[in-house]
């Protein structure tokens, strides 16, 4: 029996935030079948590819996603039935060739990655092989640091912080495992901390908390409470990472935190990063600047690029040639990926590859808009990802990612070692005996 692309199949499901989003199923011959749904973004960088939506506003506010199925069904299928699924890459110029726009516009980058990924997925089945398995290269196999977003602000929680994603870091531990429930404990003290302090407990859209704080710098001071309240050493066992998703901040060339009261200029927007460096173990900043700041950016890798990661969300869009721009002009030392920002597997295979070839490290990466599609785990061990981030350590569509990698650890034994402080090599550290937050002054609630 061959193993050729018999039918193609997409429908319209729901996300996490209860909008529609694609499911595609590819079969082939042989009756394997591939599935992959597509993610979401709320804070969506202007570069990225084109989501297409239907603008019906008669079904789900016009968000709808029947126009990019029936574009599957019509003009994607007839040209991939009888194709090869093991020619990912191909199938994937292809597709970019059909779409035939700079930005993915014409087919949609959620109808193209829909395709895209369910193939790999059949063509895995197919070899009866796991998927990381099945695109992983030659590297040794590394589990990924876990980014555990267990504070939500920004667009994603109304009434937060500003900075929109407080992250755990476990990469002083041993394991994945051990980082796993390191996570969950950090997240269950952290929403004592809160409680105790009359703040509310709520959840914003990947599951963190999304309390009504003062500043950002309350929020830190909680989440190191809550790191050390679980029995870790902040700054030591366990970091903290912030998305600042500074793009949403950006307004008329300010930066504007209406929560800490600010409104900056890129250089105080640099200056005031690296004093919440300074105050707290800060180990990686994403997005710490606006998508098109370049010289913020320049700035920011000039004061914090040789002591910390700085990550390029935004900014970088899984695009190669505004990673080429940015690795020429040391804008920043990390690349958030993100395959629903550039629509095929072999572009965001590319991306990676990239990064790494210049020294930089990468976190393979969820949406704020998820479902229970995990094929983000198998590519963080793939391609060596070494961080991964996808949410809190709580809620189903989240989760899922990080128990898909305890399936991995499992079934790999000894053989999978823990990238743990290896992303992390250049971070300075700093004093361990002055304390935590010294930054807030009289501003200390507790
Ligand atoms: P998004 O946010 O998925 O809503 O764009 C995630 C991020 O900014 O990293
Ligand atoms: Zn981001």
């Amino acid at each position: 029996m061959t193993s050729t692309i018999s039918a193609i199949r997409a429908r319209e499901i729901l996300d996490s935030r209860g909008k529609p989003t694609l499911e595609v199923e590819i079969h082939l011959d042989d009756h394997s079948i591939g599935v992959a749904a597509v993610p979401s973004g709320a804070s969506t960088g202007k570069h990225e590819a084109i989501e297409l939506r239907d603008n019906d506003a008669q079904r789900f506010n016009g968000s709808g996603v029947l126009q990019t199925i029936s574009k599957i069904d019509q003009i994607i299928a007839p040209t991939l039935l009888g194709r090869s699924p093991f020619e990912q890459e191909a199938i994937d110029h292809h597709l970019i060739e059909l779409d035939g726009t700079p930005d993915k516009s014409y087919l949609g980058a959620n109808g193209l990655l829909g395709v895209s990924l369910a193939v790999a997925h059949a063509a895995a089945t197919s070899r009866k092989q796991q998927l990381y398995q099945y695109l992983r290269a030659h590297h040794k196999l590394v589990l990924p640091v876990p980014l555990f977003n267990v504070l939500n602000g920004g667009k994603h929680a109304a009434n937060s912080a500003d900075i929109q994603e407080f992250m755990v870091v476990p990469s002083g531990l041993q394991s994945f495992s051990s980082a796993l429930q390191c996570g969950a404990e950090v997240y269950h003290a952290l929403k004592n901390v809160l409680a105790s302090e009359g703040y509310n407990t709520n959840v914003g859209d990947e599951g963190g908390y999304a309390p009504s704080l003062p500043s950002d710098r309350h929020a830190l001071r909680a989440l190191t409470d809550a790191i050390d309240e679980a029995g870790y050493q902040p700054g030591k066992d366990v970091f903290i990472a912030l998305d600042v998703a500074a793009s949403e901040l950006f307004v008329d060339g300010r930066y504007i935190l209406p929560r800490n009261n600010i409104s900056f200029t890129s250089k105080d927007m640099v200056e005031f990063l690296s004093e919440l460096v300074d105050e707290f173990p800060i180990i990686s900043i994403e997005d710490g600047l606006d998508q098109d700041d370049w010289n913020g950016w320049v700035l920011l890798m000039e004061k914090l690029g040789g002591t910390i990661q700085l990550v390029g969300d935004d900014l970088l869009t899984t695009n190669p040639s505004r990673i080429r721009q940015a690795i020429e002009l040391h804008a920043a030392n990390a690349l958030l990926v993100k395959p629903n920002q550039i629509g095929t597997l072999t572009e965001t295979l590319q991306a990676s590859n990239l990064a790494h070839s210049a020294g930089w490290e990468t976190i393979m990466s969820h949406r704020s808009g998820e479902t229970a599609d995990t094929t983000i785990a198998d590519l963080s061990v793939a391609t060596g990802a070494g961080q991964i981030k996808a949410g809190a350590p709580a809620r189903s569509e989240r989760v899922v990612k990080y128990n898909r990698l305890l399936r991995i650890a499992n079934e790999q034994g000894d053989a999978v070692a823990y990238s743990g402080m290896k992303p992390y090599v250049s971070y300075k550290g700093r004093d361990q005996n002055r304390p935590w937050g010294s930054g807030l002054g009289d501003v200390r609630t507790d």
